[in-house]
């Protein structure tokens, strides 16, 4: 079992993601929502954690004050 670590940035509180490590063995592969894993990071909140269904820790963190947003976000 492999780390996964997804970056939000900005302001973004919601999150999903594929499981790559489910991904990687071919599980949830055919499926209707393959591996999609959802999860939250409340605003002022730097770190959280969520699982897969089958249990795969991702960890997500959000992206310091020093990130590029120039190169990251046409929005800003
Ligand atoms: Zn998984």
């Amino acid at each position: 079992m492999f780390e996964q670590t997804i970056v939000l940035l900005g302001s973004a509180t919601d999150f999903a993601v594929v499981c790559q490590a489910c991904e990687s063995r071919g599980l949830g592969f055919g499926e209707e929502q393959p591996s999609l894993v959802r999860g939250k990071l409340g605003v002022g909140h730097d770190l959280a954690w969520t699982e897969c269904e089958r249990g795969h820790r991702i960890r997500a963190v959000r992206a310091g004050r020093d990130v590029h947003v120039e190169m990251t976000s046409p929005l800003w």
